[in-house]
């Protein structure tokens, strides 16, 4: 039997270990199935899912890349920064990443109460049983519970009523800054790429990243429009920061983008690798 090629990287996906719905084999299996040569796991605020994901693929013959996709307090927006090829290990990350857990876990105390304020019974309990390692509990988990305890219809009717930026029982993210949180992810010896740029105004954040050093941007996300993309590469080109992308997969219902829908070559990693201190 001829064995097909694999090829191409997906540098953006979630495990159960933050607001995805399938254990990291699982994932590393999925991008197998999809035909992927390398892949990286960036779970929210945890590096908890990495070792699992590293040994899953390593079985499954795919390249892995450690990530984590960290949530910065940009001026008080909510802006999230990959970090690669890091050191899960390193005490400059594990206790930054072990005050997040705290934090994070008091925030949703905080939108639990909100809610119940609201007459939304629910628990932190039942918010609890649906984040599955709680490294990285957050509003999805929220979300879950409010659809399975029927307080809403929908996991998008959960962010719509209550829970999104400016619903009534939204509470935010206490996060350090970018200057902060890049020391961080340099401190565990890896690179920063800004994610899915095409979400936010670039017109502060990119003199302040060409200041502290970027070393990618995530061109191709599933949330870019074709437009977005190609102003996003010639931004990269002309800062010269590598284009980066990925499927940002969640596994969470139907609607998600599947692994591997929005790939990179090899030679993408490669320059981030050369572009990574350590
Ligand atoms: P958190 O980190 O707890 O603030 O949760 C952020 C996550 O919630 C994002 O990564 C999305 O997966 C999800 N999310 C945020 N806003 C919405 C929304 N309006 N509809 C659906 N999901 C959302
Ligand atoms: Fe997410
Ligand atoms: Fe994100
Ligand atoms: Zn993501």
């Amino acid at each position: 039997m001829i064995k097909p090629v694999r090829s191409g990287a997906d540098l953006h996906m979630h495990s159960f270990y933050s607001d995805g719905s399938l254990p990291p084999r699982k994932v590393m299996e999925a991008c197998a199935a999809q035909g992927l040569e390398i892949a990286s796991l960036t779970d929210h605020d945890t590096v908890e899912g990495l070792r699992e994901a590293e040994e899953a693929a390593g079985d499954l013959g795919i390249e892995f890349v450690p990530g984590c996709e960290i949530s910065v307090d940009w001026h008080g927006q909510d802006l999230h920064l990959l970090g690669y090829f890091l050191d899960a290990q390193a005490a400059a990350l594990t206790g930054y990443l072990r005050a997040m857990e705290g934090m994070r876990r008091e925030r949703v105390g905080k939108v639990v109460e909100r809610l119940r304020g609201l007459g939304v019974e629910v628990t932190m309990e039942s918010v609890l049983s649906h984040a599955k390692a709680a490294a990285s509990v957050g509003r999805p988990h929220v979300a879950q519970a409010l659809v399975a305890n029927g307080f809403v219809s929908s996991y998008h009717e959960a962010f719509a009523r209550y829970l999104g930026d400016r619903a009534p029982a939204f509470v935010p993210k206490e996060t350090a800054s970018l200057p902060e949180v890049l020391a961080v992810v340099r401190g565990a010896g890896g690179c920063a790429v800004l994610a899915h740029p095409g979400i936010y105004d670039l017109t502060e954040v990119v003199p302040e990243m060409e200041r502290l050093g970027l070393a990618g941007l995530e061109v191709h996300h599933p949330s870019h429009s074709p437009e977005q993309i190609r102003s996003l590469l010639d931004l990269a080109e002309q800062k010269d920061w590598v284009a980066t992308g990925g499927s940002d997969f969640h596994g969470i219902d139907g609607n998600d983008t599947p692994v591997g829908s929005h790939r990179v070559s090899r030679e993408v990693v490669e320059e981030l690798k050369r572009r990574t201190p350590r």
